[in-house]
Order: C-alpha cells, then sequence, then structure tokens
C-alpha cells in the first residue's frame, strides 16, 4: 500500500504519517525532512537550498525528483510508502507517477487534510519554541500557505480525479484524526 498526505504546513501531516507508519508498518518520505537534513549535514545540495527554504520558496524540482527516485527505487521499501510533502507541484505529480510505474507500484490512497490559515499560524507559533525551524515565523508560514494553495492544489485536484482522495478535517483532535485515518486504511 503507498499512501500521499496532504496538507497545509502546519496541518499535522508529520504527526499523523508518525502514526501511519507505526500501526501500517510503512516508509515515511518526508521531503522537507530530507532537505533539512541535506542542511544540517551542509552537502553540495543543502548549500544551494537552505536560503530558498528559509524563505518558504520551493525547492527545485531536479533536486527533489532525484532524491525521490533514490527512494523509490529502493527494493527494502516497495510498496510501504507514506509521502508526505511530495509532491508539491504538477511536475512533480508526474514525476512521482512516472517512477511509480517504472518500478510497477502506485498511489492506493490519498489523504488531505483541512486546516484554515488562522489555526496554521497559531500552531506555527507553538511549534517554533519547540522545533526552531528557520521557516517558522508568522511570514513565511503565510508564504508556505500560499505556495500550497497556489502549487499543490492543482495535484489535490488531479488526484480528485483518479478517484483516490479523501479529504479530513484537520481541525479536530490528533486521537480523532487517528481514527479517521484508519478507518479510511482498513477499507482499501
Ligand atoms: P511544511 O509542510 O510545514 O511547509 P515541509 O517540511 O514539508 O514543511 O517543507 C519545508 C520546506 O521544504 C518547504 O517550504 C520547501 O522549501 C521545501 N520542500 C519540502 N518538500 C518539497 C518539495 N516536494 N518540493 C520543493 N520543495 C520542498
Amino acid at each position: 500500500m503507498n499512501i500521499i498526505i496532504f496538507g497545509p504546513p502546519g496541518a499535522g501531516k508529520g504527526t499523523q504519517s508518525d502514526f501511519i507508519v507505526k500501526k501500517y508498518n510503512l516508509f515515511q518520505v518526508s521531503t522537507g525532512k530530507i532537505l533539512r537534513e541535506e542542511i544540517k549535514n551542509n552537502t553540495e545540495v543543502g548549500q544551494k537550498i537552505s536560503s530558498l527554504m528559509s524563505a518558504g520558496s520551493l525547492v527545485e524540482d531536479k533536486i527533489v525528483n532525484r532524491l525521490i527516485e533514490d527512494i523509490v527505487s529502493d527494493k527494502k521499501y516497495e510498496n510501504r510508502f507514506i509521502f508526505d510533502g511530495y509532491p508539491r507541484n504538477l511536475d512533480q505529480a508526474n514525476n512521482l507517477n512516472n517512477l511509480l510505474s517504472k518500478y510497477k507500484q502506485k498511489i492506493d490512497i490519498v489523504l488531505k487534510l483541512s486546516v484554515r490559515l488562522e489555526t496554521v499560524k497559531k500552531r506555527i507559533s507553538e511549534r517554533k519554541i519547540l522545533e526552531k525551524r528557520p521557516d517558522d515565523n508568522e511570514a513565511v508560514a503565510i508564504k508556505r500557505y500560499q505556495t500550497y494553495e497556489k502549487s499543490t492544489e492543482p495535484v489535490i485536484e488531479f488526484y480528485k480525479k483518479l478517484n483516490l482522495l479523501k479529504v479530513i478535517d484537520g481541525e479536530r483532535s490528533i486521537d480523532q484524526i487517528n481514527k479517521e485515518i484508519s478507518d479510511i486504511i482498513t477499507l482499501i
């Protein structure tokens, strides 16, 4: 089973992915986490992307797509993916489609956590105290929310047309959302 989870910054994708990974023995692919590691390790890619990421802009598709192929081609994760933060635009969605068919896999379900901008602002100001991400301040959070609406909403439409989309109310408690996601996955 392969899953994609969508949602604006602060929607709780990471929290819900952790839960799904444990419960269904999946492997989480969070491009945000992978890219932050590149910056932390001061790699060539890390040096290229750090200012873009701090500003809340998307990193070049070429860079992200290459990182994804390295993971999707790895047999040990076959049919156990949960993609979190990828694909973020239509180019990436096409790339993922091509890669999955190249490696004889497919997406089984697409989850979208819906959250309002006001909630995003509140959650990000709380998270900033715990995680110290350079892109977690209000202005950049708004920018990331807008990038999400502009670039990622069309991708969600793409999966909706394929009848794969389930929309979840991300304003509710973590436990309630866990429960709804489990009910959806059980039906696959
Ligand atoms: P959030 O969903 O809270 O914005 P992420 O950790 O998913 O957090 O992403 C943080 C940043 O990493 C993004 O603002 C962007 O700069 C970069 N990034 C993550 N995933 C991608 C992607 N698929 N394509 C381009 N940039 C990405």
